[in-house]
C-alpha cells in the first residue's frame, strides 16, 4: 500500500455511524428478515445489542452469555420492564435471560435458539476456547443462524492508531482468507451454508482492503429433528444465571384480564354515550320517545350496523342502561383480545356488573344524572 495514499486515509477514516451500531443494526436487519423467536448473544458485554433487539417483535426469548459477570451487570437493570410495560402489556411474551459463563462450555440453557450473535468475540477467545467454540455453538447449540463478526485485519492499516490490534484483550486478529478458512470448514464440519459480508466500506481505491468488520452469516442446511434437540444432548448446568426479567405479555391471563376489562368498559361507556345524548336529545316527547332506539344517525355506521341485529340493541330501563355484550364483542379491540364470546365472558366474570341473565352491562345513571 501506498504510504502517503496510506496516511491520507487514516486522517480520515471515521464510521458514520459508529462501527459497533452498524454491527448491531446488522444484526437487527438480520432479525427482520429471519423473524427468530428465540436469539442468544454471546460474549454480550454490557448488553448493548440485547437492549436493542428487545423492540424485535418477533423476539419471545433473548438471552445473553458472557465471561465477565461485572460487565453484564454494569447495565442489566436496562433490560427490565417499565412502567409502561406494565400499564399497556404487550401482545407477545418476551422473557430476557443474562447468564454467566464461557463459549467454551455447553450448558442447556442455551439449547432451543433460532439465532445465535456472536459479535467482535472470537477474536477475545484464547486457543483452547476457539477450538471448542465450534462444537458448542454449531454441534451443541446448533441454531438455524449463526452470525459471527470480527475485524478484519487488513483494514488496521487505514484505522489511525491502530498498531497491532485493535484492542489490547484481542488474542488475533484474521484476515480475509484466515477468517473465511476458518468459517467454510465449520460449516462443512456441522452442516452449514456460510455467506461472507461486512460493514465499514474500505474508502474507495481501497476496496481490496475488505470491510472493516468482517461477518459471516451460517445457516442450518437441515432442519433438527426434535430427537436430536434434546435427548442426544444430556449436559449438566454449567453457567450462573444473573438476570432474569419475565416482561407483562396479554399471553399471561393475568394482564389479558385487565385489558379486557378496561376495553369493555371502554366500549360501553361510548355506546352508552351516544345513548344517553339520543336519550335526551328526544326529550319527554312521548311519541319521540316511543321511537327512541339507538337508530342509524345516532351512532356510527359501524355501530349503526350492529345494532341492527337482533339483541345487540342497547336500552334504558328505569336508572338502568344495558349494553349487550355480543355488541361489545363486535369491537375489534375486544374481539381480538379474546377470540371468542366465551373467552369474554369468562374472563369479565365477576369483574363487571352485568344484567340478571348475564347477557349486558348494566350501567347505573340514577346518581350520573344528579351530577350533570
Ligand atoms: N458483543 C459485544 C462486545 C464484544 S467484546 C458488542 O457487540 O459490543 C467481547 C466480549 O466477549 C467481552 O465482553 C468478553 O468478556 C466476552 N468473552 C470473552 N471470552 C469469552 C468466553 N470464553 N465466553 C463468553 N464470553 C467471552
Amino acid at each position: 500500500m501506498d504510504k502517503n495514499f496510506q496516511e491520507e486515509f487514516t486522517q480520515i477514516i471515521k464510521f458514520k455511524p459508529p462501527l459497533y451500531k452498524q454491527r448491531h443494526q446488522f444484526v437487527k436487519d438480520l432479525v427482520e428478515k429471519y423473524k427468530p423467536k428465540k436469539v442468544a448473544d454471546l460474549g454480550c458485554a454490557d448488553c448493548s445489542l440485547l437492549r436493542m433487539l428487545k423492540f424485535c417483535s418477533c423476539i419471545e426469548v433473548l438471552a445473553g452469555l458472557d465471561i465477565c459477570e461485572n460487565v453484564m451487570k454494569e447495565k442489566m437493570h436496562t433490560l427490565s420492564p417499565l412502567p409502561v410495560d406494565y400499564l399497556q402489556p404487550s401482545e407477545r411474551s418476551l422473557t430476557i435471560t443474562l447468564h454467566h459463563g464461557s463459549v467454551a462450555h455447553k450448558d442447556p440453557c442455551m439449547l432451543g435458539f433460532d439465532l445465535v450473535t456472536c459479535i467482535e468475540l472470537i477474536e477475545h477467545l484464547e486457543e483452547p476456547e476457539l477450538k471448542k467454540f465450534p462444537e458448542v455453538v454449531f454441534g451443541f447449540m446448533a441454531p438455524s443462524i449463526v452470525v459471527i463478526s470480527t475485524p478484519n485485519s487488513e483494514f488496521n492499516p487505514l484505522l489511525p492508531g491502530v498498531m497491532s490490534y485493535r484492542h489490547p484483550d484481542h488474542k488475533f486478529e484474521w484476515n480475509q482468507a484466515q477468517f473465511q478458512s476458518w468459517a467454510l470448514e465449520t460449516a462443512r464440519c456441522y452442516d452449514y451454508s456460510v455467506e461472507f459480508t461486512g460493514v465499514g466500506q474500505p474508502p474507495t481505491g481501497m476496496e481490496k482492503a475488505g470491510f472493516c468488520t468482517q461477518i459471516g452469516v451460517f445457516v442450518r442446511k437441515y432442519p433438527q429433528t426434535g430427537e436430536s434437540v434434546q435427548s442426544e444432548k444430556p449436559t449438566e448446568a454449567v453457567y450462573k444465571t444473573v438476570f432474569k426479567a419475565v416482561y407483562p405479555s396479554l399471553k399471561d391471563e393475568k394482564y389479558l384480564q385487565n385489558a379486557v376489562i378496561s376495553e369493555v368498559i371502554f366500549a360501553a361507556q361510548i355506546i352508552k354515550h351516544r345513548l344517553m345524548s339520543k336519550h335526551e336529545e328526544y326529550g319527554d316527547d312521548p311519541e319521540r320517545k316511543s321511537k327512541f332506539q339507538p337508530s342509524v344517525d345516532c351512532f356510527s355506521d359501524y355501530l349503526g350496523k350492529l345494532v341492527g341485529e337482533k339483541n345487540m340493541e342497547p336500552f334504558v330501563s328505569g336508572n338502568e342502561v344495558y349494553i349487550p355484550l355480543a355488541t361489545i364483542f363486535s369491537f375489534p379491540k375486544v374481539n381480538r383480545l379474546c377470540g371468542t364470546f366465551e373467552k369474554l365472558c369468562k374472563l369479565i366474570a365477576g369483574k363487571v356488573t352485568l344484567s340478571s341473565d348475564g347477557s349486558a352491562v348494566m350501567f347505573n345513571i340514577e346518581h350520573e344524572n344528579e351530577d350533570n
